[in-house]
């Protein structure tokens, strides 16, 4: 790669990362050169290099491809040194681990097929199931008994970092172990265009097709990044018919539900929606102080000396987001803290040691977008929600809109009233325990709430 190419990545990863984060991460790291299709990098600590390649190698490695780089890998080496390197795999997601010694994951040899290798974290075991993904979690099971297949495909599909790619893991490692005589696969999409893509350079398209269809499972994550790409769309529609005719299990996952990717060919979509299609809901507070928890018990064994104060880990669960990886890099930030000053992990260090996260999931929903939305979903004006109206059609909206600003935003009752025309406070209060007392009672106003809350917080 050529200085230019990487300064046009950079170009491309700022867009991508934002600002903040491209200064803090991506600035400090420098191209070396790519080697068997690995691109390595120097960083300027170990602690940059861990966090940059957990957070960022998945979009890096994306971007470099883009730029047509042939490359599967990216790696992470403190200076000149080229020992214990931080990789990210094309097909894993990056491990989690504070210090920078990452465990390799496992590669799995399937003979003419392509290796792939699997987290040896993205376990069943170590997936925390919550009320958001605990339908997702019994498909996934469920395919991973490796019976007659039962639906087909299944397609999981959710915001990124909820733990699409951990449970097509999970899936891979359980039959690994129970079916060993299964040939089972798992690539992104990206890779799998990649390949289709140098089968037809290399004029070697018979072999591509025959080795995908030899496949008793295939898995293919991310596909939205097929959609509009046309000839890998084709292929791909193509390699999945054959495989779905032979009755051989298929796990797709994707960013939204097949019928929301616009550029997706309708022949895939449909026969996407065939099969089962289950979403991963963003994490609510039990699951993300569930998901903690086990990351710190498992922590603790390896570090049995690690103290957390009381009401930590409940402080990261209400103030992070939804995406699991944002909640897991900041434990991994604590630790490494931790680790290196040798000490509790406070509130105040908690605090301190993450407040760019959460400045950043701070200024999550504003009153306006809150208004906003509201009306949208009950087809009304912005005007009618602010009148003094009490109509039902008009009132019950707008304590709806009072009810989400008290929850989703850090306003307080007075500011919330003056945002709805100079209300009163315990107007305000008032809204907002009506909705809590129907939404046990109204299912209708409990699915407006619980959409509205999605729409939002997405
Ligand atoms: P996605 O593929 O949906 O973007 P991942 O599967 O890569 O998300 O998950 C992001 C990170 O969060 C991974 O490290 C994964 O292990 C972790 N994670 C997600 N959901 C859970 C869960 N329910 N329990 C434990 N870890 C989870
Ligand atoms: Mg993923």
């Amino acid at each position: 790669m050529t200085d230019e190419t990487w300064g046009h990545v950079r170009g491309e990863l700022l867009k991508s990362v934002g600002k903040n984060n491209f200064s803090a991460w991506i600035e400090p790291i420098s191209f070396k050169t790519v080697e068997d299709r690995t691109a390595h990098f120097q960083v300027p600590t170990n602690f940059i290099g861990t966090w940059v390649s957990q957070h960022f190698g998945d979009v890096i490695l994306r971007h470099l491809i883009s730029a047509g780089l042939e490359v599967e890998r990216v790696e992470f080496a403190v200076g000149g040194q080229a020992s214990a390197p931080m990789a990210v795999n094309a097909n894993t997601a990056p491990n989690k681990v504070a210090s920078a010694t990452v465990a390799a994951p496992a590669p799995v040899q399937n003979r003419g097929l392509p290796e792939f290798s699997l987290n040896p974290n993205f376990t069943f075991s170590n997936f925390v199931v919550g009320k958001p993904n605990e339908l997702a979690h019994a498909a996934a099971r469920r395919v991973a008994e490796g019976g007659a297949v039962s639906f087909n495909p299944l397609f999981l599909y959710g915001g990124v970092g909820l733990g699409k790619t951990h449970l097509m893991h999970a899936i891979a490692h359980e039959l690994r172990t129970s079916k060993p005589e299964l040939k089972v696969i798992y690539l992104s999409a990206e890779q799998f265009m990649y390949r289709f893509i140098r089968a037809l350079r290399d004029q070697d398209t018979i072999s591509f097709k025959e080795l995908f269809r030899s496949i008793d499972v295939l898995m293919v994550d991310d596909v939205q990044f097929i959609a509009g790409k046309n000839s890998t769309q084709e292929e791909f529609f193509h390699t999945f018919n054959a495989l779905v005719e032979m009755g051989k299990q298929i796990i797709i996952s994707g960013d939204r539900a097949p019928v929301d990717m616009d550029e997706l060919d309708n022949r895939i979509a449909s026969r996407l929606q065939c099969g089962l299609v289950v979403d991963l809901h963003p994490t609510d507070y039990e699951l993300r102080l569930g998901i903690l928890q086990q990351k710190v018990e498992a922590q603790r064994e390896r570090h049995p000396d690690l103290k957390i104060a009381p009401g930590v880990l409940e402080f990261i669960a209400h103030r992070i987001s939804s995406n699991v990886r944002v909640l897991e890099g900041a434990l991994t930030r604590l630790f490494a803290f931790s680790d290196l000053i040798g000490c509790e992990i406070t509130m105040d260090m908690t605090q301190e040691c993450l407040s760019d996260i959460l400045r950043a999931s701070d200024r999550k929903v504003t009153m306006e977008e809150i208004i906003k939305k509201t009306c949208e979903h009950y087809h009304l004006r912005q005007t009618d929600l602010m009148s003094p109206s009490r109509a039902r059609n008009i009132a019950r909206p707008r304590q709806m809109a009072m009810y989400l600003c008290k929850k989703l935003t850090t306003r307080s009752l007075p500011e919330i009233g003056r945002k709805f025309g100079g209300r009163d406070h315990t107007t305000i209060l008032h809204g907002v325990r009506k909705i809590e007392e129907l939404i046990s009672l109204d299912s209708q106003i409990a699915e407006d709430a619980e959409l509205l809350r999605r729409m939002l917080e997405a």
